[in-house]
């Protein structure tokens, strides 16, 4: 029998007013758990207790706090092939990338466990005589936490692991089609209570974005708010959480382009275009989604494209030498299914992919698509579609390239092939978006460095890194006059 699992408040495992079921994409018999949905009375609970326990959290010294976030990182890397599995069964990403970002979640805890003892302030003579200046980061108090479905574990712990470690309370409403991982997380999570992490301090409420999700963002007792998602969600939000002033950092869609050049090594072209367009099925905010080609080597990369995407295993997520597993939901397969619909009416040439296909399971399983002689003013080169589908946009000089790299509303990342250190270091300065790659996928970042985009991509400060303090603390400036010459 399946057992149901709850929501994480004030340090217990609590049954919700609802439950929802979740199945795996891969295999649509299989029920992976059921999970309960919080109501409003929980909510409350989770931000009395998160107030409460993160007055105590102040109080515990810093070593314990750095081995507390270290343990839990420890126990994630530990776990990774046994969480990547469960990922992977709930989201559908191959196996691989499922344990890859487990373990990666538990990197970004031990980055910031190490962060608990590198919070240094700054000192300053005053203007005025015998003053002295200290600047000093504070927490801001709860954060709430809005993660999104595509990186079900990292994209959560890349935002609760900065706010325990910059000394804040959290509650956390996880993606409703991915509730398994976060169990998961809050489970590790929880483990620390008896090594001194205080009861609330961290809250897990599970439940759907528009009722529990709305609620956490319209509340007055929440701080400030990270959220990843769509664009239509995250303004939302955004006019939610002015109402109270609330701090809010959001990172949200794109439409990446990758640019590659006449002096491009192909290989590491196809090879990169292949990866960013269709790894974790396209649906990444750092998908390479264009793929802007310069025309001297159109037809031999979109020939070996083609060939590279033809041969690309789409099957189970669990299943060995599995390249592209299912997309995650029904209603996401459809809305790709539209796209293909629309970019034949738009006059897009359909080289390959895109059709649903069956498996020795049932699944949301397509193969991926490439499209050529599409143009920058297509909507399936202006919407963030979330799809294993790449389009190709013909340019013919470098500064063709970049102009449409840089015509869209987003700007989450961008990549250049390119054998030029002078059209490398030139797209570098003048690509706008917030991560620039050179001959690399435009997919695939570091956890101890700032990430971020520009344009309808993102809102607020950076993520990650010691960038991340900026959201997670607020700034204290004192004057201290000792009486004394000094
Ligand atoms: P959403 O923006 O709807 O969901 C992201 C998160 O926000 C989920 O936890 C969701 O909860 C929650 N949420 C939804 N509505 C509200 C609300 N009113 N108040 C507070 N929280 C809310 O994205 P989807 O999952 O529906 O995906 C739709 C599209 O968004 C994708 O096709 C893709 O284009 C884009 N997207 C981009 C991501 C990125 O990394 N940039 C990540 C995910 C999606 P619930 O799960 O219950 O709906």
């Amino acid at each position: 029998m399946t057992t149901t699992k709850h929501n994480y408040i004030a340090g217990e495992w609590l049954a919700g007013a609802d439950t929802i079921e979740n199945r795996n994409p891969s295999d649509l018999s299989e029920v992976v758990g059921l999970y309960a949905q919080a109501d409003e009375a929980q909510l409350n609970k989770a931000l009395d207790a998160a107030q409460q326990a993160q007055k105590k959290w102040a109080k515990v010294g810093l070593e314990q706090k750095q081995s507390i976030l270290q343990a839990i990182g420890e126990e994630m890397m530990a776990r990774a092939a046994e969480l990547g599995e469960l990922l992977s069964r709930e989201e559908g990403k191959p196996l691989a990338e499922g344990k890859g970002e487990v373990y990666r979640a538990g990197q970004f805890f031990t980055y910031y466990a190490a962060e608990v003892l590198r919070q240094i302030g700054d000192m300053a003579d005053s203007v005025r005589p015998d003053i002295e200046v200290y600047v000093q980061r504070e927490p801001i108090g709860t954060v709430g936490i809005i993660s999104p479905w595509n990186f079900p574990t990292a994209t959560a712990v890349w935002k609760i692991a900065p706010a325990l470690a910059f000394g804040n309370a959290v509650i956390w409403k996880p993606a409703n089609v991915v509730p398994a991982s976060a169990v998961a997380v809050a489970e590790i999570i929880d483990r620390q209570t008896d090594k001194g992490l205080p009861k609330g301090l961290f809250n897990l409420v599970m439940g759907s974005g528009g009722k529990i999700g709305q609620m956490l963002v319209e509340s007055p007792e929440v701080n400030a708010i990270s959220f990843t998602g769509s664009v239509e969600v995250g303004k939302g939000i955004a006019a939610a959480a002015i109402g109270n002033l609330t701090k809010l950092q959001m990172e949200m869609g794109s439409k990446n382009a990758l640019a590659v050049m006449d002096d491009g090594n192909l290989d590491t072209a196809v090879a990169c275009a292949l990866g960013g367009a269709f790894g974790g099925s396209g649906q990444k905010c750092t998908a390479s989604s264009r793929l802007v080609v310069h025309s001297d080597v159109h037809d031999e990369f979109v020939e070996r494209l083609t060939a590279g995407a033809k041969a690309m295993v789409v099957d189970n997520a669990l299943k060995v030498g599995t390249q592209i597993g299912p997309v995650v939901s029904k209603s996401q397969l459809q809305q790709n299914m539209d796209y293909m619909m629309l970019a034949k009416e738009e006059g897009a040439e359909h080289v390959c992919g895109g059709e649903r296909v069956e498996r020795d399971t049932e699944g949301y399983y397509m193969t991926p698509a490439v499209f050529v002689g599409t143009s920058n003013k297509m909507r399936i080169n202006r919407e963030e579609m979330f799809a294993p589908i790449a389009c190709v946009i013909k340019v013919d000089s470098y500064e063709e390239a970049l102009e449409t790299v840089n015509d869209t509303n987003f700007g989450l990342t961008s990549g250049i092939i390119t054998e030029s250190l002078a059209r490398a270091t030139h797209f570098r300065r003048n690509a706008q978006t917030g991560c620039v790659m050179v001959n690399l996928a435009t997919a695939g970042t570091d956890y101890h460095v700032p990430f971020g985009g520009r344009g309808d991509s993102s809102y607020g400060p950076r993520e990650q890194g010691q960038y991340a303090a900026e959201f997670y603390t607020s700034v204290k400036t004192s004057y201290v006059h000792s009486g004394m010459p000094v």
